[in-house]
């Protein structure tokens, strides 16, 4: 009988499905659209659903299934659904959960295309959605109507980093005859396990974290019963936005080292934090390892680590943090996160540039406001190279005025 270890590291490497064909230890990629029947009356049985099997690879398939299985047990739910990117997972949860004349209640601040989503096509299909700073429980509960049908959330929050409290919002949106649908990206289930606290639908652009290589696009959706994984399976076997099998094995791959890497992203991320803290060049700094985060203490409850990424403002707005990162010699600029290696980026130019700039400033997004998304690397040669960055950016201060 297979022992089921409740310790995340040795979840990481056998979670799931653990017989695989021909003795194999590792997932075989299953590269195949379409699958043999041995008859016809097996067929008839796969699609009456009267024999388990496989039929064609947008309905299930091996490989995509054991990453899926994977990852419903580190979330700690009943099964996952693998979708081709983290806004695959977003529609499919939204058009599973959402009809006409529903409403929504969503973090103020989310993954930018998932507010366009929401304000614009689904806005579109007679979903009426309302913008919240979800950190304040008072005013998630205030904005809570007969209609309300789903609470979405998350935590942290890119890029501020405020912390949603997921036991309070989960008491609130079951109270109102609503579900709380969690975005756990900036986590992964290394650090957060929403169900933990009451959430009723987990998803996760695998892009980041739980893949953690940079090297594949791909999105999760986890739920916690049978009807309701059911009725998304049938959702997402029409919508088609799936993962393929090649893309899940390397996200599996990916997985076995979370615990590692996360370990390694949080220490990492404190030294940098604590660092840029003490920077007479930085503004502020938001980690959720800091004492100084308004939420620490929430964070500390919550979380099982701080996270890999940080926010902070360099001195000299716009231009400086513009020349900062024209200056860096190790961190790379560019968007997206969770990746074994550093990357920096300004989201009012970049991330967040289609918001605009009022919606920014009301949600606490600065001009100068600079992610990190902390990578493995020794965390020595993280700071040379902020260091000589933050350097630079001091010229812009320094020069005269012309
Ligand atoms: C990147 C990201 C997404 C979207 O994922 P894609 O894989 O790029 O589609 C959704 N939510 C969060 C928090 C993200 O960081």
């Amino acid at each position: 009988m297979k022992h089921k270890s409740t310790n995340f590291e040795t979840k990481c490497i056998h979670a799931g499905i653990s017989d695989y064909e021909f003795g194999s230890v590792i997932p075989p990629i299953y590269q195949t659209s379409t699958f043999k029947f041995e008859s016809a009356e097996h067929g008839a049985n796969l699609f009456a659903g009267k024999q388990k099997g496989y039929i064609y690879t947008r309905m299930t398939n091996p490989t995509v299934e054991a990453l899926e299985d994977c990852v419903a047990e580190l979330e700690g739910g009943y099964k996952a659904l693998g979708c081709a990117s983290g806004m695959a997972a977003i529609n499919t949860v939204f058009a599973a959960m959402l009809k006409a004349g529903d409403h929504v209640v969503c973090s103020s601040i989310v993954y930018g295309p998932t507010t366009t989503l929401l304000s614009t096509i689904m806005a579109g299909f007679g979903v009426e959605t309302t913008f919240v700073d979800t950190s304040d429980i008072e005013a998630v509960k205030s904005s809570m109507r007969p209609n309300t049908k789903m609470l979405y959330v998350e935590t942290p929050a890119n890029p501020t980093l405020t912390i949603t409290d997921l036991k309070a919002a989960s008491e609130i949106a079951h109270s109102s005859g609503a579900k709380l649908v969690v975005d756990n990206t900036f986590l992964s289930p290394a650090l957060q396990r929403p169900f933990e606290f009451g959430a009723d639908v987990v998803l996760h652009s695998m892009t980041k974290f739980l893949n953690g290589h940079a090297d594949v696009v791909a999105g999760i959706v986890i739920v916690k019963d049978e009807e309701t994984y059911k009725h998304f399976r049938k959702v997402l076997n029409q919508l088609g936005g799936v993962i393929d099998p090649f893309n899940s094995f390397l996200v599996h791959r990916g997985i076995k080292t979370l615990y590692l890497r996360m370990k390694k992203h949080c220490e990492n991320a404190q030294i940098v934090a604590e660092y840029l803290e003490k920077h007479p060049l930085v503004k502020w700094v938001s980690f959720p390892g800091l004492k100084s985060h308004p939420q620490y203490e929430l964070a500390q409850k919550q979380q099982d680590g701080p996270g890999g990424v940080i926010s902070f403002e360099v001195e000299g707005g716009y231009e400086a943090g513009e020349r900062m990162m024209n200056s860096l010699t190790l961190c790379q600029l560019a968007v997206s996160l969770g990746g074994i290696e550093t990357l920096i980026q300004h989201p009012a130019s970049m991330t967040h540039a289609s918001m605009g700039k009022e919606a920014r400033m009301a949600a606490g997004i600065s001009e100068g406001l600079v992610r990190l998304s902390v990578g493995i690397e020794n965390p020595k040669d993280i700071i040379t190279c902020l260091e000589t960055a933050l350097e630079e950016s001091r010229k812009t201060i320094d020069a005269p005025a012309v």
